[in-house]
C-alpha cells in the first residue's frame, strides 16, 4: 500500500479518494478502508485524503455479511438520504425502494457541473474517460497523443456542439429525454427515482439502437 501510494504522489495524484459506503462494503472489506485511510495520512497528510463517508468509515461494517433483503433495506434507506449520486445499474437496483417523480420533477436541471466541471474522471483499460460521477458518458479517449489537459481544452471548446453532453450539459436528462422520444423512448409512468435514474435508462434505450457510440459507452456497462 506504501509502494502505491508513493507511485501514486510521485505521478502528482493531488487527492487520494476512498469510497466507504454500504454498497462498496458488499465487496471490499471495511479494514481494507481504514488501513487506507490511515496509511494515505500518514504518508500525504489529512488533507490530502478524502474519505466518502467518513461516518460510514467510522461506524460502518461489511455488508456482504447481510442477506439480499436485509442489505437492501440498509441500501434503500441509505439511498433516500440523497448524498450520493445514483446512476447505472445502481439506480435502477434501488429505484423501486425509492420515491419516485415524474419526469417533469427534474425539469430545468442542467448538467454542466457534473460532466464539464467533473472533479474527478474514470478511465477505462482502453483510455476511455468518463465524468466522476456520471457512468457512460464518454468525454473522449486518452492516446499517446491526448493528455487529460488535451482532452479536457477540447472538451470546453467544442462541448455544446456534442449530442449528448451538449444536450445534457444545456438541459439536463429531461433535454435528452426529448431527442430520445423521437427515437422510440417512453417514460415509465411510474416515474423515476432521481434525474440521474431518468438519465440512465434514456441512455440505456439509446444505447439498445446503437446511437451515439462516440459518446455513450463502454457497451458492456449497459448490458441488463
Ligand atoms: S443526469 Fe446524467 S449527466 Fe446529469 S449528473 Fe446524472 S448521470 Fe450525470
Amino acid at each position: 500500500m506504501r509502494d502505491r501510494l508513493r507511485a501514486l504522489d510521485d505521478a502528482g495524484m493531488g487527492k487520494l479518494c476512498i469510497s466507504a459506503d454500504p454498497y462498496h462494503q458488499q465487496f471490499v472489506p471495511i479494514a481494507c478502508c481504514r488501513l487506507a485511510a490511515r496509511v494515505a495520512s500518514e504518508l500525504l497528510g489529512a488533507d490530502r485524503v478524502q474519505v466518502r463517508w467518513r461516518d460510514w468509515l467510522a461506524e460502518g461494517f461489511d455488508t456482504a455479511e447481510l442477506d439480499d433483503e436485509e442489505r437492501g433495506r440498509l441500501f434503500g434507506r441509505y439511498a433516500e438520504s440523497g448524498r450520493d449520486r445514483l446512476n447505472g445499474r445502481a439506480a435502477e437496483c434501488l429505484a423501486p425502494r425509492l420515491q419516485r417523480k415524474n419526469p417533469a420533477h427534474f425539469a430545468d436541471t442542467s448538467c454542466a457541473e457534473a460532466i464539464l466541471r467533473s472533479r474527478h474522471i474514470h478511465v477505462d483499460g482502453t483510455g476511455r474517460v468518463m465524468p466522476g460521477t456520471c457512468a457512460g458518458i464518454l468525454l473522449g479517449r486518452l492516446s499517446d497523443r491526448t493528455s487529460v489537459r488535451q482532452l479536457w481544452e477540447s472538451l470546453a471548446a467544442d462541448h455544446a456542439a456534442r449530442p449528448i453532453i451538449g444536450t445534457l450539459a444545456r438541459a439536463g436528462p429531461v433535454g435528452l429525454m426529448q431527442l430520445a422520444e423521437s427515437a422510440g423512448f417512453v417514460p415509465f409512468p411510474q416515474g423515476y427515482a432521481s434525474k440521474c435514474h431518468l438519465c440512465w435508462e434514456i441512455r440505456r434505450r439509446l444505447v439498445e439502437l446503437g446511437a451515439f457510440p462516440d459518446e455513450l459507452g463502454p457497451a458492456w456497462m449497459y448490458e441488463k
